[in-house]
């Protein structure tokens, strides 16, 4: 009886579909305007959207232009036990509004002033609400505080994994040793000391992390943005994340017109610095013109779409990918359970296999194979996304 109670449980862990995950994808896709449902349309067919805590734990000890946070933020309550709480009722109202899995951002504003072990009991808040957290922060904190907050008593890790938004750019004043950054090439040491951070605690306690680089752009710094790309893609980042500056908090922080700053020219520095044409249209989250995003992976000093947009026979793999795989949720799956939901899906789909073959053939074809071998130790998956704030006056019809 309990092998059978077990065998119970394996199955409906590895059960391919979520009904109450596909469910809340559903209701996503009925909502969006019409515009918005293009072949490459993720939200409602694969995922239900971004979400984050919000004014939760304004604090923050930098003072960057532009700053979002309103001019009161330092003055809201940060108290752990408070903190901690506010997380939890957010994350208990975006499960219920969508659904049971999702990513979710920890946007303190800067979570690292929190002590580690209510950063920590924060995290394990948001995954107990089927939340994949990922902290926000400026990134102005030491390994020692890392540790501890990976860590529990005793020594031993308290999470597989950890992720990390950090913000690197030189409209951010406060940074210990570079106060005032001259340059974006000047902050590159504290990119690379940063993701270093993160290589040492694997190597140490084994804990796992994903890394994003998030930078705030204008008029000033526009021209850095493919430099900074050349530069720091190898340090250990799986995404880079734009956002151009938009006109929101406090406006005291406001140093610039930062309309200026379109999402084209935006996009195409962020293609100068990969080397090559970034298809946002294969994959769209939500409006195109909130969101940006390519998906592929450098091998060498060079970076490759995992679909190319140009290619009939890719698109139909996405469309297939969206046919077969839209359902099973892949957020926060340990890679076991994901591999065997997989292997359910191809059981009951065998064509799945099939096109997987092909697409991972045309891959390589691309790629080159000597090139793939050269450089096999320095293959690694790279996102680029931009996020431009809409104007209120586009979001409501949008
Ligand atoms: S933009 Fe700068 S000042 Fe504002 S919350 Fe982020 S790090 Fe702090």
């Amino acid at each position: 009886m309990r092998v059978l109670a077990r065998l119970r449980v394996v199955e409906r862990a590895t059960r391919p579909e979520n009904l109450e995950f596909a469910a809340a994808a559903d209701c996503r896709w009925r909502e969006p305007p019409d515009h918005v449902k293009t072949p490459g349309q993720v939200l409602g067919r694969h995922g239900v959207g971004c979400e984050g805590t919000h004014g939760v734990f304004p604090k923050c000890n930098f003072a960057c232009t532009p700053c979002y946070r309103s001019r009161d933020a330092n003055r809201v309550r940060i108290d752990s036990s408070h903190t901690v709480r506010a997380v939890d009722a957010q994350m208990e109202l975006l499960e219920r509004l969508c659904g049971p899995v999702a990513h979710a951002q920890l946007i303190g504003s800067k979570v690292c002033l929190l002590p580690p072990d209510d950063h920590a009991a924060a995290l394990r808040a948001m995954r107990s609400r089927g939340r994949e957290p990922m902290s926000f922060t400026h990134g102005d904190f030491g390994y020692d505080y890392l540790e501890r907050l990976a860590l529990g008593s005793g020594g031993t890790p308290r999470f597989a994994r950890l992720s990390f938004a950090a913000r690197f750019d030189r409209f951010m004043y406060g940074r210990k040793g570079i106060s005032r950054p001259a340059s974006e090439r000047s902050l590159n040491p504290y990119r690379k000391q940063f993701a270093d951070m993160f290589t040492r605690l694997r190597e140490e306690h084994g804990v796992r992390s994903l890394l994003a680089q998030d930078m705030t752009v204008t008029l000033g710094n526009l021209a850095e943005v493919a430099e900074m790309i050349r530069d720091c893609h190898a340090m250990g980042y799986r995404m880079f994340s734009f956002q151009p500056a938009a006109m929101v908090g406090d406006n005291r922080r406001w140093k610039e017109n930062y309309r200026e700053v379109t999402s084209d020219t935006v996009w195409a520095e962020i293609e100068r610095g990969a080397g090559t044409r970034l298809d946002y249209r294969v994959f769209e989250h939500g409006d195109v013109r909130c969101n940006h995003v390519a998906y592929g992976f450098y091998v060498g000093e060079r970076w490759h779409p995992f679909l190319d947009g140009g290619d009939p026979r890719d698109l139909r793999t996405r469309d297939a990918f969206f046919r077969y795989l839209g359902r099973v949720s892949f957020t926060g799956a340990p890679t076991a359970v994901l591999a065997v939901r997989l292997g359910r899906v191809i059981a009951r789909h065998p064509r799945v296999a099939v096109i997987a073959v092909g697409w991972a053939v045309r891959a390589v074809h691309r790629v080159g194979l000597f090139n793939l071998w050269q450089h096999r130790r320095r293959i690694r998956l790279c996102t680029f996304v931009m996020h431009h704030f809409m104007d209120a006056v586009d979001v409501t019809p949008a």
